[in-house]
């Protein structure tokens, strides 16, 4: 049932494949598991840094190879009525590390999960030393002046350090501060340091780390609404699932903390409660840095969970995004050139990590060729010949996926709307664009917002048929 909502604005064409968005009822979790990959990790992917140009490098990390997990699909999450708390993951650490939390005021309080009847909560001097102990910790409060420092130990289960309620101000961790409370989470191979964060204390970190500081403001409250859908729907997806529901990073969305940018968090409050929304569910936003003229559908390129895709490419003017997105930017063209032992070690690799027999004891590439595009032409599956006759089909983000993995930015893969060709011992690659191409073009929001564009005409333009909804005040 949907709650009553506030319209803003309507978009003008269609956003969904008719049949994964329609019907909110129960029937769609029945939908047959077909997840190969977790879409968490590769749902959005970050372009921007602080330099003028957006660095491979920080795109590598979103294309990371990714663990085989079915997951059931989940529908979409109808606008919730009130602000919803995010859990983010913002680091993980080997069990034997040490994790230091500080706090401006000089006082922390610690919760355990499991407070036994010696360990209650804590308010213990700033800042503190957490060690796995056993199965529980061992927590180490800072000295004060001329005394000894005081350990307390605390049994097995998360712990939860928090502002005291007469300082609010953010925790620090890292040399950052991270608003909202911070769990340490123990795994059966790490620490989890997560987050639990009001989703409008934790936007403005995201949108401050995607976009440069020089975009307009529409850009900026674009990027808003996307990115606070994107997270409302990750945080219905894995709630009860999982100990988060994002990382703090290219696999989710990126996110420095606490900022202080101006734009980020006007835009924020501007845009406060907004959501995007489709046929009454919120829409998953995914967003990239430059879709090069050719707009990716996020079905089988971020998720194989119908519920999850947006069918961008079959509808709107995809022809006019060719001439009119981001084709004048820094990012509209690239080039790259890989040894082919290195275009094979990578695949092996990656078939290895993946379950693909193929690639995995793949001969020397011969030739690298497009043979399925979408329909504005983006190309979706390479056939990659080898010398003994072979032949090897893979889907165009597996490609680049396996390519960028190796983490090397100098030899990377920028996009799949790309041409290959093999010279010299090298596969030369010719693209356009920057990152998976799915919603959002961020380069193309800027322009359009340049030009004058209002943010409600940008997200009409990249979430078509889409409304804008005041889901919480
Ligand atoms: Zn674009």
């Amino acid at each position: 049932m949907l709650r009553p909502c506030t319209l803003l604005a309507t978009a003008s064409s269609f956003i969904f494949l008719s049949s994964c968005a329609n019907d909110p009822s129960p029937v769609r979790s029945s939908q047959p598991a077909r997840l190969t990959a977790s879409p968490a990790q590769l749902a959005v992917e970050t372009p921007q840094s602080p330099t003028p140009i957006p660095s491979p490098a920080k795109t590598l990390a979103a294309d990371l190879p990714i663990t085989p997990k079915p997951i059931p699909p989940k529908p979409l999450p109808i606008p919730p009525t009130t602000e919803p708390e995010v859990a983010i993951r913002i680091e993980t650490l080997a069990l034997n590390q040490v994790v230091i939390i500080n706090h401006a005021a000089g006082r922390l309080q610690i919760a355990p999960e499991h407070p036994s009847a010696n360990e209650q909560n804590w308010t213990a001097n700033a800042p503190i030393e957490i060690r796995v102990q056993g199965d529980g910790w061992r927590v180490t409060s800072a000295h004060k002046a001329g005394t000894p420092s005081i350990t307390r130990e605390f049994p097995a289960g998360e712990l939860t350090i928090e502002s005291l309620k007469s300082d609010s101000r953010p925790i620090q961790w890292n040399q950052k501060e991270w608003p909202g409370k911070l769990r340490v989470v123990r795994t059966p191979n790490n620490l989890d340091l997560v987050m639990d964060v009001k989703m409008d204390s934790y936007l403005p970190g995201v949108i401050a780390k995607e976009l440069y500081p020089s975009w307009c403001d529409a850009a900026y409250h674009a990027q808003a609404i996307a990115a606070r859908s994107f997270a409302v729907v990750e945080e219905a997806r894995w709630e009860g699932r999982r100990h988060y529901d994002m990382v703090a990073g290219q696999q989710s969305q990126a996110w420095i903390g606490a900022t202080e940018n101006r734009k980020a968090l006007s835009a924020v409050r501007d845009t406060r409660g907004q959501v995007l929304v489709h046929d009454g569910l919120v829409v998953p936003a995914y967003y990239s840095s430059a879709c090069g003229g050719r707009p990716a559908n996020a079905l089988g390129v971020l998720t194989d969970n119908p519920f999850h895709n947006i069918d961008c490419v079959s509808t709107g003017n995809v022809s006019a995004r060719r001439t009119s997105c981001c084709e004048t930017t820094s990012v509209a063209t690239w080039k790259a050139s890989i040894a082919l032992t290195k275009v094979q070690t990578r695949l092996q690799a990656w078939g290895s990590a993946n379950g693909r027999a193929d690639l995995a004891s793949l001969q020397l590439p011969t030739s690298i060729e497009v043979v399925d595009k979408n329909a504005a032409g983006r190309p979706e599956q390479f056939r990659i010949q080898t010398r003994k006759g072979g032949s090897v089909l893979i889907e165009s983000e597996d490609f680049r996926r396996a390519i960028n993995a190796a983490g090397d930015s100098k030899s990377s893969m920028r996009s799949c709307d790309c041409f290959i060709r093999i010279a010299g011992g090298n596969a030369e690659f010719s693209g356009r664009g920057f990152g998976h191409g799915v919603g959002l073009c961020q380069h193309g929001a800027q322009e359009m917002g340049r030009k004058g564009s209002t943010y409600q005409e940008i997200l009409a333009r990249y979430y078509p048929q889409s409304m804008i909804v005041q889901a919480w005040k």
